[in-house]
């Protein structure tokens, strides 16, 4: 091979970065909010999006006492990494699975009247969920060690939301020995009376509005940061189209820049149209997004390799969501930033 034929190294299609200080900070916004109630971090899904293990650790640091997720496998993953932390699998444990729970010492969740033995059990009650949930307490046996419901419209019915803590306060009214939680990330931040002994926040540990609005209002700061870089720029002449389906056109003469995420990433196709910051500037996205890449519109002409930044400095998964008419959970969850797609590191 001749000397000069050396491979440059390739910058990743597209790198994560989580702040740890993001998480912790947050933590401590919630607790604050909480007045006494404790903190269980919420990190089902691996972690909405952020990596389970990683924001574990750093909520446990920032004040968090228990960690909850929705299966017995992402359990199993915390518990392997985190071995002193109590864990909640709030969603169904199959029969057969409540031995590993036991050997792995993990609390379940019974939502249906059936109390496995030999694990500490939380009783879901349903309040007006509508879903998983017990109509009534069933008495009270040695290894339950809580009691749960969940909220359907903390984020938008005060009203409602009123109904099912008082329902959920009358129901376990002078229970002893059990921890009672019902609250999630907006109801823990608007609705201070549903804190009860233990809050389950999750969204708002990240940084992301449960409202889908604005972070900070509520102080909260976004723990997730996501950077590309434009893999090619090209000159669109009119009547010139990008991407499948042709459905963004040149009007006129059109730099575009091409990045190399699209929805296999978690970038999601209904985002045409959202807002990316190129070089730190605001950019829009055109033309249909791609299985490995999207296309921005851009004002002239940018060397190949310019950053692009996809998620950060203002670029909020809420806006996101509202252009494809989803909610910030859906979109961060959907991100993908695994190897080899994608590179991911933690600071802070
Ligand atoms: C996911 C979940 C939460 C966390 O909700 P956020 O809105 O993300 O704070 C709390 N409780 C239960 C039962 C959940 O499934």
């Amino acid at each position: 091979m001749p000397e000069n034929d050396t491979v440059e190294p390739q910058p990743p299609r597209s790198l994560f970065t989580l702040d740890l200080n993001a998480i912790r900070h947050n933590a401590e916004t919630l607790r604050r909010a909480a007045a006494g109630a404790a903190l269980w971090a919420v990190v089902k899904a691996d972690g909405y999006g952020h990596g389970a293990v990683d924001v574990a650790r750093a909520a446990l640091d920032g004040g968090a006492t228990a960690l909850c997720v929705a299966t017995l496998a992402e359990a199993l993953e915390l518990r392997a990494a985190i071995p002193e932390a109590r864990v909640v699998v709030m969603g169904p444990v199959p029969a057969d699975g409540v031995v590993t729970a036991r050997d792995a010492k993990l609390e379940v969740v019974t939502a249906d009247g059936f109390v496995p033995e030999g694990v500490p059990v939380h009783l879901k009650l349903d309040t007006g969920m509508g879903r998983w949930g017990l109509s009534e307490l069933p008495s009270p046996s040695r290894n339950v060690v809580g009691v749960m419901s969940h909220l359907a419209v903390s984020e938008s019915d005060p009203a409602f939301t009123h109904t099912q803590t008082e329902r959920f306060r009358e129901a376990t009214d002078g229970l002893e020995g059990v921890e009672r939680h019902l609250a999630n990330s907006a109801a823990t931040l608007r609705h201070p009376q549903a804190a009860f002994d233990a809050v389950r926040c999750g969204i708002a540990l990240y940084g992301i509005s449960p409202f889908g609005t604005s972070q900070a209002a509520d102080d909260l700061e976004p723990a997730l940061r996501w950077e590309s870089h434009l893999a090619l720029v090209r000159l669109l002449e009119r009547g010139d189209s990008t991407g499948y389906g042709r459905r963004f056109v040149a009007e006129r003469p059109t730099w575009i820049g091409i990045v190399p995420v699209g929805y296999a990433d978690g970038f999601r196709r209904d985002l045409t149209g959202t807002e990316v910051l190129v070089d730190g500037e605001r950019r829009r996205v055109v033309g249909t997004i791609s299985m490995d890449a999207l296309a921005v519109e851009l004002r002239g002409e940018l060397p190949k390799g310019t950053q692009v930044t996809l998620i950060g400095d203002g670029v909020a998964i809420e806006e996101h969501a509202r252009v494809a008419g989803t909610i910030g959970y859906e979109i961060a969850t959907g991100l993908d930033s695994r190897a080899p797609r994608a590179e991911r590191v933690v600071v802070g």
